[in-house]
């Protein structure tokens, strides 16, 4: 596999080139249970390092041969911040890249430290994983190297985002059985309401995982996305077992109580609402009583 893919089209990111910090074999400090890669043992560093100019002229082309890249994805068969030449790769990036945008995703592993937050600051966009917010539910999904600490990652996180200009992301993959409980919700949601991030990705397993472990449904995911805040933006990203689900009829009342407690995506709104609610809901948007918001490349119904 080589360091550069894609590019790869996304509504949220607009056109994405992917980086690939450890395109030969998964190096990571996690072993989740819903990994798209085979298992493998955690570990605390890379083994095996490319070079910095070695990824800088993979990209270099990359950009030659796609000029209308709008985004530069940074991520790994693992864990792109165990990647020791990080920061320096950054600012390389950054040297290259024009007015394209950078993300980076990663599994929040390392953010206890300063040096880390100080690297992960430069990029536009930053998307962290956190599947629980308590330590045994973390241990199980995630099946972290020994040091890996959860309070360390709560900690390093609310730090970052008070030092954070940028975009910051949380993305929740759920799984059935593991942190598909009201009270792993709860945690969460009284973590992130101290977070504040612009956007919570709230998804499932939809690729092959690494451990016999099963998605939830869609309805499930919906009915998880009601333990949060209203004021978080929950966006749920997968549509598993869409089967199950038939659109119903929602009164005004109805349709501006469900926006009060979720906000909802037009995607949410077109598998849940049959034809006359969503005709109920143009109405009130053209009474301003609703209002629709773009939220970083995801656009929410909103109460006005
Ligand atoms: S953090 Fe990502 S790469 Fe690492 S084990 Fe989990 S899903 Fe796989």
């Amino acid at each position: 596999m080589g360091i550069i893919f894609g590019p790869v089209a996304s509504r949220r990111f607009g056109k994405s080139l992917g980086i690939d910090l450890s395109p030969g074999r998964k190096q990571c400090n996690f072993d989740c249970v819903y990994c798209e890669l085979d298992p493998a043992k955690p570990m605390d560093h890379y083994e095996s390092v490319l070079g910095i100019e070695e990824i800088l002229d993979a990209v270099d082309k990359g950009l030659r041969t796609h000029p209308d890249i709008d985004v530069l994805t940074v991520t790994a068969n693992g864990e792109p911040t165990l990647y020791p030449y990080l920061d320096e790769l950054t600012k390389g990036l950054d040297r290259i890249k024009g007015s394209v945008e950078t993300l980076i995703l990663s599994n929040a592993s390392t953010i206890h430290r300063p040096e880390i937050r100080r690297t992960l600051a430069r990029f536009d966009t930053v998307k962290l994983s956190l599947d629980c917010a308590t330590p045994r539910c973390f241990r199980r999904i995630d099946r972290p190297e020994a040091s890996v600490d959860l309070e360390g990652i709560k900690e390093g996180m609310l730090a970052f985002r008070q030092e954070y200009a940028g975009t910051l992301i949380v993305e929740i993959l759920v799984v059935a059985g593991v942190n598909d409980k009201t009270k792993e919700m709860e945690a969460l949601n009284d973590y992130l309401l101290q977070l504040k991030p612009e956007r919570i990705d709230l998804g499932t397993i939809d690729r092959p995982p690494a451990y016999p472990v099963q998605p939830v449904s869609y309805e499930r995911l919906r009915e998880l996305s009601l333990h949060f805040d209203p004021s978080l933006s929950v966006h749920i990203t997968s549509r598993k077992n869409l089967g199950a689900i038939t659109p119903s009829a929602y009164s005004r009342e109805e349709i501006l109580d469900i926006l009060r407690k979720r906000p909802l995506t037009p995607e949410d709104i077109t598998l849940l609402f049959d034809a006359p609610s969503r005709r109920r809901l143009r109405d009130l948007l053209r009474e301003q009583k609703v209002r629709l918001e773009e939220n970083h490349g995801v656009n929410f119904y909103r109460p006005a």
